[in-house]
């Protein structure tokens, strides 16, 4: 499968079928918002850390196919990794929209698609901010990344 349409089946296959939808609004979840005023993206985010290991998140906000479905892939990627290995991957990922081949591709799993976003450089802000909102999270749970 190329790239192109790599990136658009993932993009459409998470944008209908969402995964880790819907907040919980627990107490045990940290929660984080971000917008994207450039296209109108709302995001929200919950994430709950346990040991140091991303136990949950959970996702929900409304906006592009891009925004949406890249918060999709982030939750499925991210759950059951420790902050530190998310915290890689989010930096492999930040690089991968504007183009640039991570260390370990296969880590990334199906968010090496949204390498395509490249060539829609005004689109870079959607896919990337769920991670934004995630990062944002994982900051303020464990501040240098440990409990
Ligand atoms: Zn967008």
């Amino acid at each position: 499968m190329d790239l192109n349409t790599l990136y658009r089946t993932v993009i459409m296959d998470n944008y209908k079928n969402p995964k880790n939808k819907g907040l919980t609004n627990r107490d045990d979840y940290h929660f984080v918002h971000l917008n994207n005023p450039s296209c109108g993206d709302e995001m929200n985010v919950e994430v709950k850390v346990e040991n140091g290991i991303i136990k949950d998140i959970r996702q929900d906000g409304h906006g592009c196919s891009i925004s949406m479905s890249s918060a999709s892939v982030m939750s499925d990627l991210l759950i059951g990794k420790t902050v530190e290995e998310a915290r890689k991957l989010i930096t492999d990922f930040y690089g991968v929209v504007i183009g640039q081949t991570p260390e370990d591709e296969d880590a990334l799993g199906e968010a090496i698609a949204y390498m395509g976003v490249r060539q829609f450089p005004a689109r870079v802000k959607c896919a990337t901010l769920a991670w934004k909102a995630i990062e944002k999270g994982l900051d303020e749970v464990s501040g240098d990344g440990r409990q």
